[in-house]
């Protein structure tokens, strides 16, 4: 990089998703064309298979697949049957969705603080929140590293208290608990996973997959899903319609092979990152957890003056985001439920500092310089 001079810009986008397909075409094309030349587009045999396998990879029992990551909390949750006033505690920093999925299932989510080095929840301030409401726990496993479950699974042993994994971000990641390798989805009641197209197995549209070992709650999903009817026309309750359709499930089984190895070069550009930034005053490179394989859905660093390096990255041509800006207790429309600036601090000092940097398998060892001499540059 030292040939290039101040003035020449590289384009490092946050996420390149033309160059995956570049790579994945000629699997996944074909793939399509027997589901279009079948013509079973709605719950073709592409899904009970995508189901088998995610459900596989995740150690569980059953995989359910439907229409987004949203629902494959929404459902969950519905599963729940919440009355009002039932309480879901989560955290306040993660996607909407998480949140969203807790209200629209009738229940009140009751937000706790993060960890400030993995972002995840804490789970002694999960202890503390659990009152005779509490209905059930939802851990998000954020930006691909797993949350600490396993304390959070003691406080809901020989209590009705479920707990819904939240594993938008975290497909094939894992931890080790009490030596054993666990993966996202494994523990929990049960889990979402979503394939948006940005996550890290994404389809060319919306979808998502249910995970459970519970062999009543995988029937109750499949007939949430389908209008809460388990035979055609007759229904036992009111669900809705949720189903991944045949074309998403074949590009997800063509792409599934690939995960690991997708992976894996994350993480590696993850280190390189680690190592090209962790001299740098001002930036502080993303806190592991010994216990966590990481799959690094974000690579995202701590940093002083954020949105002014986000404007000069932006200069520079490279892209990078802020997941996220503004913690979920503090969402207008969460406003009647009372939180005040300043309760989640740890939430609301991440949402100042965070920026998630390119990370994504195809970038190239230059772009990972390019990044790397910027941000140096920038704090110079
Ligand atoms: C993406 C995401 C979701 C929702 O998934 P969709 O497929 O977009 O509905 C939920 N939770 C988290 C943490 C996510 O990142």
């Amino acid at each position: 990089m030292a040939l290039l001079s101040d003035t020449d810009v590289v384009n490092v986008p946050l996420l390149d998703l033309v160059a995956q397909y570049r790579a994945i075409k000629d699997d996944v094309l074909p793939a399509l064309q027997a589901v279009i030349e079948s013509q079973q587009f709605v719950m073709g045999p592409s899904v009970p298979r995508l189901e088998t396998a995610i459900a596989g990879l995740a150690h569980a029992k059953h995989g359910i697949a439907c229409a987004s990551g949203t629902d494959a909390l929404l459902l969950p949750l519905k599963a729940l049957d919440l009355k009002p006033g039932d309480e879901v505690v989560t955290t306040p920093f993660s996607f909407f969705a998480t949140a969203g999925t807790i209200h629209n299932g009738g229940g009140t989510p009751v937000f706790v603080d993060i960890e400030p080095g993995t972002f995840n929840i804490d789970p002694a301030a999960v202890e503390a929140a659990i009152t005779p409401r509490t209905r059930a726990v939802m851990p998000v496993h954020l930006y691909g590293q797993m949350a600490a479950l396993e304390r959070l699974l003691p406080p809901v042993r020989g209590g009705e208290l479920r707990v819904i994994e939240d594993a938008a971000q975290a497909i094939g990641a894992r931890r080790r608990i009490d030596g054993q390798w666990r993966m996202a989805g494994e523990l929990g009641w049960a889990t979402g996973y979503s394939f948006f197209p940005s996550k890290n197995l994404g389809a060319w549209g919306d979808g998502g997959m249910m995970v459970t070992s519970d062999d009543a709650l995988a029937e109750r999903l499949r007939r949430l899903r389908l209008h809460g009817g388990a035979k055609q026309y007759h229904h036992d309750e009111v669900g809705t319609n949720s189903r991944l359709d045949s074309l998403q499930a074949a590009v997800l089984l063509a792409k599934l092979p690939h995960l690991a190895s997708w992976s894996a070069r994350r993480r590696d550009h993850a280190k390189y990152y680690d190592q090209g930034l962790n001299d740098v005053p001002g930036v502080r490179t993303p806190v592991v957890d010994p216990a966590n394989e990481h799959i690094y859905h974000q690579y995202t660093v701590r940093v002083e003056r954020r949105d002014e390096l986000q404007a000069h990255l932006k200069a520079k041509g490279i892209g990078s985001a802020v997941y996220y800006p503004v913690p979920l207790h503090l969402q207008n429309c969460f406003a009647h439920l009372g939180y005040k600036r300043g309760r989640l601090p740890q939430a609301e000092r991440a949402c100042r500092e965070v920026l998630s940097l390119p990370v994504f398998p195809e970038l190239t060892y230059p772009q990972l310089d390019y990044v790397i001499e910027t941000i140096r540059g920038f704090y110079r």
